[in-house]
């Protein structure tokens, strides 16, 4: 099982680890910074040094199961289990996907405080951000109005809160039981994701430290997938 280091630092860029496995092209470690794709949040990508020579990582991804994270790098790498590694993730990409995936947050939770509505399903990429959302209107405007408040709660600056809980005390928060259902039902403890005031979840994934690092979001579009399912495209402003 992979070491998520993400989960305590979202910051980490840099990080030493032991290669414990490897399959074709991709190498398992006993720690990673490297976020892989998981919960609709795009994996990163980067470089790791091994025995002096260095691989671009194209992919991340994470078994389930067993909790390793592959690494899959481009070319065949020279490796052996017990071999010192250096990763280094492309931070550019990184701090978007942080970004988009906090505003989301924080998105979700006024469509939710506003029309009930829950996030049926999302991705985000980063250049884009995509959520599903279980409203019957498509109006355009509902969702001007709820990126403009995301907007105003990123202006305030909260300070994200990320902590630990068993899944006893976590099932106690209310608004949390929705998502931590989702959450593996093995896991006896939850990585909790709060923006103070606004949203507290069970997530997994790196997130910035104050809103407004996001700086602003801007509304792509909107498409009506059919009854009580809108699909909204948003991304951050330049
Ligand atoms: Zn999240």
């Amino acid at each position: 099982m992979t070491v998520l280091l993400f989960q305590s630092d979202s910051y980490l860029k840099d990080f030493e680890a032991t290669v414990v496995g490897f399959q074709d092209n991709a190498l398992i470690l006993d720690r990673t910074a490297f976020h892989p794709l998981s919960g609709g949040v795009d994996h990163d990508i980067g470089t790791l040094t091994v025995n002096r020579s260095q691989y671009n990582v194209i992919q991340v991804n994470e078994d389930r199961l067993t909790g390793n994270v592959f690494h899959v790098v481009e070319g065949k790498p020279n490796v052996s289990v017990g071999d010192r590694v250096k990763g280094s993730i492309n931070w550019g990409r990184r701090y978007s996907l942080m970004k988009l995936h906090t505003a989301a947050h924080i998105l979700s939770s006024i469509l939710y405080n506003k029309y009930n509505a829950y996030v049926t399903g999302g991705q985000i990429d980063p250049q884009h951000a995509r959520d599903d959302f279980s409203l019957d209107s498509s109006d355009r405007q509902v969702f001007e109005d709820a990126i403009d408040a995301t907007n105003s709660i990123i202006e305030k600056g909260i300070e994200v809160k990320v902590y630990f809980l068993s899944r006893e005390e976590a099932l106690k928060i209310p608004g949390i039981v929705k998502l931590a259902q989702r959450a593996p039902p093995n896991l006896d403890i939850l990585r909790i994701v709060e923006v103070p005031g606004v949203d507290i979840q069970a997530d997994g994934g790196p997130h910035v430290q104050n809103t407004k690092e996001i700086g602003e979001i801007a509304l792509e579009k909107i498409e009506n997938k059919g009854k009580g399912r809108k699909r909204v495209y948003y991304k951050l402003s330049e």
